[in-house]
């Protein structure tokens, strides 16, 4: 009798608390708080799932920790009244912790070429994997540069997140959800999240709800540096995302096309088509030779007006490359001259909205700005608990896992090697975050086999992950690249520039993009150009 009454309290305030929050509240009809049905399903049983349904992919979830055993001991039913009240109103929109009669759940942050990899080698039919990201698709980061001239299409660079994991969008219980994570709760092996409200731009301001992991992959990547240059970020773009290409385009095109607007002084038009690039490493070089390739080719030809008057700077405080041979350096400071690329040594001091101002105080009057000058650690990864490697990444072990912190794993960008294992942070690379990606899908896959794969249930020896650099490429425009393939800067190795390496560059990447339909649009978007020149519509 006392254990009826109680639900039906439970049911009033639980109603009560759904008035006054419609979005975030679902009707339930379990009396087990820990499991309020149903995601499209009807629960009878109190012992069912810990899932709740709100507009078809939203979940009423209430920490685990509320057991109903403990509200049915109280004496009073006033005091079960007040305990459920409180209760009632900590509820939160989300997915609870598994239970024993679910699948594990693999927990996945972001969707660049680390947790992508996860994501498509992870065995769905142990877990349930729920991938939380601002972005739904990955980015072929190597051939973004392309983009931005036209050269090929942007579809032809995103692969959406729901064709890497098929399971996101027909596993029962394993999901995509659009959201930034704010927060990891690694005590309640749970992450915070707020959905994201306009996708291009990755904002939240959404819904904010939490998910329950048994293990936990963190990809989120890195950001943009700009070493705390003002001006940079109101006036440069960067170049690190789909977003980003197609706001290039769209500036560089309506530069162009604003050019033979009558009226403009040919200073005017000078600063309008100046695209300076900030940053000679490998991206800023990719990017500069794109761009004169694309002057030379479709400028020369469909802007023949003011076709003169377009120019290309690249500045780099440094040496350009400086990962590369010295040999392959030279040639790509040789191909860019030839290509019509300025080379300018110096340091940004300050960005302007038409100029920007070296230290030196040269002043550099642009019309488009794109900034490349590496990446460091992003304001989430900075705010997060854990011990920072070298670089204020998101320090790992030999295993990829955050030491202290049990079930909870780092790959990509966001993580470096801790000191105490002795092994340098690896570079910010596709590959490295691709290679750790797989070994983690792996050593989980393991992990589950050998009956670890609960939060908390400990863990069986690993094979440490083994990082070994299999080179470098880099396009320089003109149907030339160079390849380095030394295992690292003081090691000898092939080195390889000229058409042949264009060949090799090409041939490599077709060969890495994941679809099949993605390396169909490459194909045909590279003989489109070689045909026809670049698209040069502008939406
Ligand atoms: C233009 C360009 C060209 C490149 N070319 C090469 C190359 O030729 N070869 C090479 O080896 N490397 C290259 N790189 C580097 C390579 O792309 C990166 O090293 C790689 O993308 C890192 O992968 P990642 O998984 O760590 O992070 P990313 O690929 O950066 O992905 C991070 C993911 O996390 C998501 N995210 C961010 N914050 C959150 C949050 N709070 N919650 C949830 N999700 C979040 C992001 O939306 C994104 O999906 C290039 C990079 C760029 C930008």
């Amino acid at each position: 009798m006392k254990l009826r009454g109680l639900l039906n309290t439970v049911r009033a305030a639980a109603r009560a608390f759904e008035t006054q929050n419609p979005h975030h509240i679902p009707t339930y009809n379990s009396i087990d708080f820990k499991c309020i049905p149903t995601h499209g399903r009807s629960f009878t049983s109190p012992r069912t799932s810990s899932l709740g349904l709100l507009q078809d992919q939203q979940f009423l979830w209430h920490p685990a920790r509320y057991g109903i055993s403990t509200a049915a001991e109280r004496v009073s039913d006033k005091e079960a009244d007040n305990e459920i009240s409180t209760q009632a109103a900590a509820l939160e929109i989300g997915l609870g912790p598994t239970r024993n009669d679910e699948k594990p759940r693999v927990v996945v942050l972001g969707t660049g070429w680390g947790a992508a990899r996860v994501l498509k080698d992870l065995n769905t039919r142990i877990y349930d994997v729920v991938c939380i990201s601002p972005r739904n698709h990955m980015v072929f980061t190597p051939l973004l540069a392309s983009t931005c001239v036209g050269t090929l299409e942007f579809r032809s660079v995103a692969e959406p997140v729901r064709t890497i994991q098929p399971a996101l969008s027909n596993a029962a219980d394993s999901y995509f959800y659009l959201a930034r994570c704010t927060n990891i709760d690694t005590e309640n092996h749970e992450v915070h999240c707020e959905a994201v409200l306009n996708e291009t731009q990755g904002e939240g301001g959404g819904e904010k709800f939490k998910v329950a992991y048994d293990k936990l992959v963190i990809g989120t990547g890195a950001e943009a540096s700009t070493f705390g240059i003002d001006g940079v970020y109101e006036h440069a773009i960067f170049l690190r995302d789909v977003k980003n290409a197609m706001d290039i385009r769209t500036k560089l095109l309506l530069n162009l096309m604003n050019c033979e607007i009558p009226g403009k002084s040919v200073e005017e038009k000078k600063r309008l088509l100046h695209c300076v690039v900030v940053g000679g490493g490998p991206t800023g070089v990719e990017f500069s030779g794109e761009l004169s390739d694309f002057i030379q080719r479709d400028v020369h030809r469909k802007f023949s007006h003011v076709k003169d008057l377009i120019a290309v700077t690249l500045i780099e405080a440094k040496e350009i490359l400086s990962s590369f041979d010295v040999r392959l350096r030279q040639y790509a400071t040789n191909q860019l001259q030839k290509t019509g690329v300025q080379l300018k040594h110096g340091m940004v001091k300050h960005v302007f909205p038409e100029k920007l101002e070296l230290t030196d105080g040269t002043e550099v009057p642009y019309g488009l700005l794109v900034w490349s000058t590496g990446v460091g650690p992003s304001s989430f990864v900075k705010s997060l608990p854990f011990e920072k490697s070298k670089g204020g990444r998101i320090g790992v072990d030999n295993n990829l896992r955050v030491p202290g912190f049990e079930d909870v794993y780092a790959v990509g960008d966001c993580s470096g090697y801790l000191e105490s294992t002795g092994k340098p942070v690896l570079p910010a690379l596709a590959q490295v975050a691709e290679r750790q990606g797989k070994y983690l899908a792996h050593s989980l896959n393991k992990l589950a086999k050998s009956g670890h794969a609960r939060a908390g249930s400990g863990t069986s020896p690993l094979e440490p992950f083994v990082y070994k650099h299999l080179g470098s490429m880099a396009t320089v425009g003109r149907y030339k690249a160079l390849v380095d393939l030394r295992e690292s800067p003081d090691k000898g190795g092939l080195s390889l520039t000229g058409f042949k390496s264009w060949l090799i560059w090409r041939s490599a990447y077709l060969t890495r993009v994941v679809s099949w339909r993605n390396r169909l649009y490459v194909a045909i978007n590279w003989a489109t150009t070689f045909f026809f020149g670049r698209d040069i519509s502008r939406f």
